[in-house]
């Protein structure tokens, strides 16, 4: 496995493999820190296309001034040794003055969706996501990149992108992985101490009772609400940021759950902010 650390470099190697006949590019983007909830997504895009780049990059510009930008895990050794086991051909891990440049003024603004759920409460964070998707997709050309259900706004946000820029790469969405206990993986999971540990299994418990009403043939939205609302009323310690069922392609509030809806949930545990979801059947 190759690790490369330019724009160049890397746009070099995928028209290099995609100029062989019948290769494709895949591409897994990352922040590191990399999980079994990574994992998946690597080895989708390793059995998916001929090659596979994993972008490593903390992008500082989704990332609000009082965030985690600073203590966010940076684990390059290990994440390297992962995404090779997993099947990555080449880690792209830039500086951050290689995805801006000095003086850089461009943004790309996904409008209306960016205000919504996660870009409600951490203004600018989907402008700094879009933007750097843009720009790692711009530069490796994939055929393919590779998204986690586990941010379901993100890819809400991607997939108007991919098509309102024609990109022309295909948006491929994998399944959440979760704790044998529930608990969604993610890279902030470390930051909690053993209560909040606990506490944190609120929003997959919020989820579970969810998916079960809907099983059951409840598809009022007032109604699940209030049932998400109530289980995380048993856990005061946990702070909702947002419970909602909303359209997942535009993430505007529905009325009636139909299949494709979104139920997403964000809430600060401690001081962690933890999110998760479920598409409804
Ligand atoms: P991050 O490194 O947190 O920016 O995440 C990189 C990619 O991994 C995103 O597409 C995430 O949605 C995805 N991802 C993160 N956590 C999980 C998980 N528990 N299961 C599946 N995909 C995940």
């Amino acid at each position: 496995m190759e690790i490369v650390r330019t724009v160049a470099e890397l746009r070099a190697w995928s028209r290099a493999e995609r100029g062989r006949a019948g290769n494709t590019v895949g591409l897994v983007p990352t922040m590191g820190a990399l999980h079994a909830g990574h994992a998946l997504l690597i080895r989708a895009a390793a059995t998916g296309c001929g090659q596979v780049a994993v972008s490593i990059f903390v992008n500082p510009t989704q990332f609000g001034p009082n965030e985690d930008y600073a203590r966010y895990p940076r684990t390059f050794e290990a994440d390297c040794a992962l995404a090779e086991a997993e099947g990555a051909h080449v880690v792209f891990a830039p500086g951050v003055e290689e995805m801006y440049p000095a003086g850089a003024a461009s943004f790309v603004e996904v409008e209306g969706l960016s205000d919504r759920l996660d870009g409600k409460s951490r203004p600018g964070h989907f402008r700094g996501v879009a933007t750097v998707v843009a720009k790692l997709l711009i530069a490796a050309e994939p055929d393919r990149a590779y998204f986690g259900q586990k941010d379901a706004a993100q890819v809400a946000v991607l997939r108007r992108m991919v098509a309102d820029l024609r990109l022309g790469t295909g948006v491929v969405v994998c399944p959440i992985v979760r704790e044998p206990d529930g608990l969604a993986l993610s890279s902030r999971n470390i930051y909690l101490n053993a209560a909040e540990r606990a506490q944190a299994l609120t929003l997959s418990r919020a989820v579970r009772e969810t998916e079960a009403r809907v099983a059951a043939g409840e598809r009022r939205a007032d109604v699940l609400l209030a049932a998400a609302r109530a289980v995380f009323a048993e856990e005061p310690a946990v702070r909702v940021d947002y419970i909602e069922l909303v359209d997942w392609a535009t993430l505007e509030p529905v009325s009636t759950a139909t299949p494709g809806t979104l139920f997403a949930v964000a809430a600060w545990v401690g001081a962690t902010r933890l999110i998760d979801n479920s598409i409804v059947a």
